[in-house]
């Protein structure tokens, strides 16, 4: 991690990008620069854990698998008993079924029915699949052609005793929760989750409940905000609908300061609008304004007040959830002590829409991603793009990533995408 930055005013002047016009990228660096990793840590039970982000290496207290054992339903045999030139003849001596070992050893001349699972017996080294065998009784005649050690998994393949199963920083999916349980372990360490508070800003707004007057809108963007952090496993604080009135707006920044890690806003970051919140964010902490070079999500502010890191986000409803994603999603999975962050996947596929753009900005257009009957994958745009138009968000399932230098899009071209939905 690099030193944390103090002075957000001066790395908006000393670095060499132009203020008017800054590249995603850019603003991506300078905010990651600012982010320290919360460290307090609570201990949970196993089935708590999902979705927490581990706190310590989770270390194997086992060998897994514990024992040597089957993986086929067969024969445990020793090696040097098999003929290279004929069929040999042995004893079944017993069996070693999973969680019902054969006692005993296996005597030259023996063989022990085993099943997956089932612990080798002593003095088996091989294991001869059912299939290969001519079973009479309690004989069994095993052609030559097998090798010494097949079909056996060994004690501590997968993880030895001492070894770090999961690494500290890794989020808990199920797959995690499993192989946590896996080696006995009830309860682990994970962070604890980073609060969040946030609200809207317009005096046009009103929140559910309320009848909107002539010229007011209900607010949607604090709403998609808080589904977005749920998602992402912060503790939401809603701090509701805050006018625009500079005495209201300085109590409800230094109020969501002194309780959470992070304060996120939207609206009121826009030309015109900004210079009024940026005197009071001056006075406040430290916070740049920027004219992202994107669209949608042209305005964005971001900065500390106080130790709370400060997103402020456009006040259109697309450009919210396009800025979270591209900008606060990774910031909060850092601050979260998510490591490493891992990059969302993209990819490449045509696009069958003819799209308008302007080079000069990143533009994240939102797309459906779909298979046609040959099984082949395209992407097309949702229609009007407007920023206002979150029904745009969410009949896409996939971002439509147009990078800076890109012009027109003319179908057939390839575009590259990025999947909203994620499996785990
Ligand atoms: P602003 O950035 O404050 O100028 O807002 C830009 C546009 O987004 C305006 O049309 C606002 O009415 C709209 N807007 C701002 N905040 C919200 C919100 N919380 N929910 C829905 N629309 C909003
Ligand atoms: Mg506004």
């Amino acid at each position: 991690m690099n030193e944390p930055v103090r002075d957000t005013r001066a790395i908006s002047c000393a670095d060499d990008y132009d203020p008017n016009s800054m590249p995603v990228g850019k603003a991506r660096e300078v905010i990651a620069r600012f982010l320290q990793p919360v460290t307090a840590a609570e201990r949970v039970n196993v089935r708590a854990a999902l979705g927490r982000i581990l706190a310590e290496d989770v270390v194997s207290p086992l060998n897994v698998p514990a024992h040597d054992n089957s993986a086929m339903d067969g024969y445990a045999v020793r090696h040097a008993d098999l003929k290279g030139d004929g069929d040999v003849t042995l004893k079944v001596a017993g069996s070693s079924f999973a969680g019902a070992p054969y006692r005993g050893a296996v005597k030259s001349g023996e063989c022990v029915r085993i099943m997956t699972g089932g612990v080798v017996p002593q003095g088996a080294d091989t294991i001869v699949m059912q299939e290969h065998v001519k079973a009479a009784g309690d004989k069994v005649a095993i052609a030559p052609g097998h090798k010494k050690g097949q079909n056996l998994r060994r004690a501590g393949e997968d993880l030895k005793i001492g070894q770090v199963a999961l690494k500290r920083g890794l989020a808990l999916r199920p797959a995690e929760i499993g192989l946590i349980s896996s080696l006995g372990i009830g309860e682990v360490a994970v962070y604890r989750k980073l609060r969040v508070a946030f609200f809207s800003t317009g005096d046009e707004l009103v929140s559910i409940g309320s009848q909107p007057k002539e010229g007011q809108i209900f607010d949607s963007n604090r709403y998609t905000i808080h589904g977005m952090l749920t998602r992402l496993g912060c503790e939401v604080i809603d701090m509701g609908v805050v006018r625009d009135d500079p005495r209201l707006l300085e109590r409800a920044f230094g109020e969501a300061a002194s309780s959470a890690d992070v304060v996120i806003t939207s609206g009121g970051v826009s030309v015109g609008e900004a210079d009024f919140v940026k005197d009071l964010l001056n006075k406040l902490g430290e916070v740049v304004f920027w004219k992202i070079a994107m669209k949608p999500g042209r305005p964005l502010a971001y900065g500390k007040i106080g130790p709370a890191h400060f997103f402020g986000l456009p006040g259109n409803p697309v450009s919210v959830m396009v800025t979270f994603y591209q900008f606060v999603r990774d910031a909060l999975l850092v601050l979260s002590g998510r490591d490493p962050v891992p990059p969302l996947p993209t990819f490449k596929v045509p696009c069958t829409s003819s799209l308008k753009k302007a080079p000069g900005r990143t533009e994240f257009q939102r797309g459906i991603l779909s298979q046609d009957a040959a099984g082949n994958w395209s992407a097309r745009v949702t229609g009007e793009q407007g920023s206002g138009i979150l029904r745009s968000m969410s009949e896409a399932n996939c971002f439509i990533i147009l990078p800076t230098e890109q012009g027109n899009v003319t179908p057939g071209t390839l575009v590259e995408v990025q999947v909203l939905e994620g499996l785990v």
